[in-house]
This record gives C-alpha cells, structure tokens and sequence, in this order.
C-alpha cells in the first residue's frame, strides 16, 4: 500500500508527495482517476467550473477518497481580484458546486495563482495580503507548492513533467507538486510517473487541513 511504499533497498525513502490538480474537472479527468485508483494512490483536487459538463467526477474524486479543495468558479483574474467580496462570492459558488456534488463543504483551497501571485495587483493593490488574511480567518486551509510540473503553459510534455517534477521532489522531505488535469500530456505522465515515485520509496497522500502548508514557489 502507499503507506509502506519502500526503495530497492527496502527502506522507505520518507519523502512525502503530495500530488495537486488544479482547474478540472475536465475531459482528461477520469483517466487521472483510473490511473489513481489502479495504483492507490490519493491525490488532490483543486476544482474549478470550467468544464460544467465534466463537474460530476467531483463527486468520484471525493468518493474515490481523494482530497477536494476549492480553486476557484470562474478562474477570472479580472472579477475575483476586484475586490475582496466578489472573490469570496466567486469561493461561495464553487462551494455550491462541491457540496451538490459531494454532500458536503470543504475547507481546502488553492488561491488562483497561487497566495502571493502578483498579477491580481494589476486588479488591486494588496488584494492577496487581504485576502490571505480574511482565508484564515475565516477557518480555510490554503495551500501553494513548492514543486511545479510545469505544466501551466502549452508547451509542456509528458516528458517534461515527468523530468521536473522527478527532479524537484528530490529537494524536499514534502513536496506539494502543482499540476492540472486540464492538460493531457500531464495525465498522461502520471501512467509513469506514480509507479516511478511508489518503486523509489516515495509516499503520496492527499492534502489534508493539517498538512503544512507549502511557501509559494514561482510557477515556471
Ligand atoms: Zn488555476
């Protein structure tokens, strides 16, 4: 089982991986899924309302005992960095959405570019400090990465997934790994790269409200 994945050796690497998907569901998700559950594996849900179509796996990422957190509805820099209340209006509707599809409230998210992205400036100054705050205030977990698959671009690969993400866990004891189910050639990755990081000791847990939180690193 993922808990006692153990090296060549033997011996547990005592890494821990925390794999992340953010903007889904979407076309590829149920593949994500299948490959999840063909290994065991628990992984993390950052959703979205991009894909209205694909929102029911919402419910098969929860019941499949996956961790759901909320990214965001609309994903539109320009509308939930206006002001701290439309960005806690848009949190407000995916919610909606999670608890239709999964009976119940989370209180995990993943801030739209992360918790100290500087794009929102462009919308309003100090937004982030605000609403980082008002977060913990109001009882949510939010969580950034310190490891990027870099994938958020169109230029990634399966290769170059695989390449970075093998490459940066090696640098931390617990790495939170950015990823997006939106995107093909990451999902396809996954068919190597989880059996990779089970045989080389590695353990993947989803994200819970007591994981640490991981300090934003700069996407790309
Ligand atoms: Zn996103």
């Amino acid at each position: 089982g993922q808990d006692t994945a153990e090296d060549k050796d033997g011996k547990p690497s005592g890494k821990i991986v925390h794999l992340t998907f953010d903007d889904g569901p979407g076309e590829h998700t149920q593949h994500l899924l299948d490959i999840l559950n063909r290994y065991g594996v628990k992984a993390t849900f950052f959703v979205t309302h991009a894909f209205p179509m694909y929102e029911d796996r919402i419910g098969e990422e929860a019941a499949a005992g996956h961790s759901i957190g909320i990214h965001t509805y609309s994903h539109d820099f320009a509308k939930i960095y206006a002001d701290d209340k439309a960005f806690w209006k848009d949190i407000e509707k995916m919610q909606e959405i999670v608890v239709k599809e999964t009976g119940q409230r989370t209180n995990l998210m993943r801030f739209a570019g992360g918790s100290s992205n500087t794009d929102s400036a462009a919308y309003t100054q100090g937004i982030m400090t605000l609403l980082t705050k008002q977060a913990e205030k109001k009882g949510w977990h939010y969580f950034d990465w310190n490891v990027s698959s870099g994938d958020g671009g169109n230029d990634s690969t399966s290769e170059s997934v695989i390449t970075r993400i093998t490459s940066q866990i090696q640098d931390h004891d617990e790495s939170v790994v950015l990823c997006h189910d939106t995107k093909e050639n990451t999902v396809n990755a996954m068919e190597y790269l989880i059996p990779w990081l089970l045989d080389n000791g590695y353990t993947l847990l989803p994200l819970t409200p007591d994981s640490e939180t991981a300090p934003h690193a700069v996407l790309n």
